[in-house]
């Protein structure tokens, strides 16, 4: 029950540790997406900075006008297209132009949307989204960059914008807005779209895998402990050659009847056995042949007890005891007399045994109820009495306490 008990605790303190595991795991995991994805969005965010400033720093560049690459009608500049020959002409491609080329060639290759926006934009497209516009704001009080994850019903995407400050070869274009160098004239946001499995699932799997097997562990580890405890236990209990109870658990229950029975005013009575010439029997016929007769003696001692109450035990090396609750002297002598000839008719040859040859027992049998008797001690030491004389007056018969006091001639 202990086992069980410590078992159970076991098996709940590792699901516990490994929730705690598992919550920990979570986090750390969270935490180091987001910082992988804070740091991805910043190399891309320079990577368009610095391509812008190249931009920039060309005045713009010129590229062939074709389906897709359109003269831009914002860009209100001179030149803005160069006629090369009848079949070619340029047109010239702004930074922020050129940044929304970059971001549609990112998005059909990876998901990832850059959007140049601001405050003022002179593309209504450029205009920023409620998010953007809060952002922006915060940057112009000082704010270096902002990053977090966004979910909606479909998809978690990390969300990041930083400001895009105004350098001098900017004003250039933008100085009719009223910008002065490193204000901020806008900003990029970058969203990344995030691929693979969501790490919740897989470390939600792995540690439900760990927990299983420690479980299983556990349960195979008390049910072991269980049986080798059961085995102790036995062991403690019982005889480990006959299989009857020992000498200890003999002690436990004659001390318990006997009080019982004072309480209750019953008889009880005890019958000490002990095997006839059991020395000469081993020297006869060896070791083996002796633990053999002693486990045919134990089994038929406890098959001719018939009542529920009824206990025997090893008592010592070929000696045996018999405690009958709530038995009568009388009736215990029938008991003892029962066992005699039940151990005779197991005709177990013994050759020194006379005259019978035949494995034969005495027994002496003693009463609580007949002897105002003080302790269970005194009982025993009575049945040992009527035992001695059993083997005094000649092996293979039952002898009486009672019948000792009341007839002393006999001692
Ligand atoms: P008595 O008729 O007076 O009782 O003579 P006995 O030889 O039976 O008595 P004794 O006390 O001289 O010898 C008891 C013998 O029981 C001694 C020992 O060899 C044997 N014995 C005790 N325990 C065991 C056991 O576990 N196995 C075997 N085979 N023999 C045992
Ligand atoms: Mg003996
Ligand atoms: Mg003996």
């Amino acid at each position: 029950m202990e086992i069980k008990k410590n078992t159970f605790l076991i098996s709940i303190l590792w699901i516990l540790l490994i929730a705690v595991s598992f919550a920990w795991n979570h986090a750390q995991t969270l935490k180091e997406q987001e910082r992988l994805a804070l740091h991805t969005a910043r190399s891309l965010f320079n990577h368009i900075i610095i391509t812008c400033r190249w931009n920039t720093r060309h005045g713009g560049v010129y590229v062939p006008i074709t389906e897709t690459t359109r003269p831009n009608p914002y860009l209100q500049v001179p030149m803005r297209e160069i006629k090369v020959n009848d079949s070619l002409t340029l047109t010239r491609i702004n930074p922020a132009y050129m940044t929304r080329q970059i971001s549609e060639i990112a998005t059909a290759q990876e998901g990832t949307q850059f959007h140049i926006t601001s405050l003022h934009p002179i593309r209504p497209e450029n205009k920023a989204t409620e998010r953007e516009e809060a952002l922006l704001k915060e940057f112009a009080t000082g704010v270096k960059d902002a990053g977090f994850f966004i979910e909606d019903e479909k998809k978690t995407t990390f969300f990041y914008m930083a400001p895009l400050k105004t350098e001098k070869s900017c004003l250039v274009c933008h100085n009719k807005q009223g910008y002065k160098e490193d204000d901020v004239i806008g900003g990029i946001s970058v969203t990344l779209p995030l691929t693979g499995h969501s790490p919740f699932g897989i470390l939600l799997l792995a540690h439900i895998g760990i927990a299983l097997t420690g479980l299983f562990g556990i349960f195979v580890s008390g049910v072991r402990l269980n049986k080798a405890y059961a085995i102790i236990k036995r062991q403690a209990v019982f005889d480990a050659l006959t299989g009857i109870p020992n000498r200890l658990s003999f002690s436990e229950h004659i001390f318990k009847e006997f009080h019982r029975s004072n309480r209750a005013h019953e008889p009880l009575s005890v019958i000490m056995c002990d095997i006839d010439h059991f020395k000469a029997y081993n020297d006869m016929y060896g070791h083996g042949s002796g633990d053999t007769c002693l486990r045919q003696v134990a089994r038929t001692i406890k098959k001719t007890l018939e009542r529920p109450g009824d206990f025997c035990a090893r008592y010592g090396g070929e000696e045996f005891v018999v405690i009958l609750t709530d038995t009568s002297h009388k009736g215990a002598m029938h008991v003892a007399e029962k066992i005699r000839l039940n151990i005779i008719r197991l005709q177990i040859v013994h050759e020194e045994s006379l005259p019978l040859q035949l494995v034969s027992l005495s027994l002496g049998v003693a009463t609580s109820s007949d002897q105002p008797l003080s302790s269970h001690e005194e009982l025993l030491k009575n049945a040992d009495t009527a035992l001695y004389l059993a083997k005094k007056n000649g092996r293979n018969r039952v002898e009486s306490y009672t019948a000792i006091v009341s007839s002393p001639k006999q001692d």
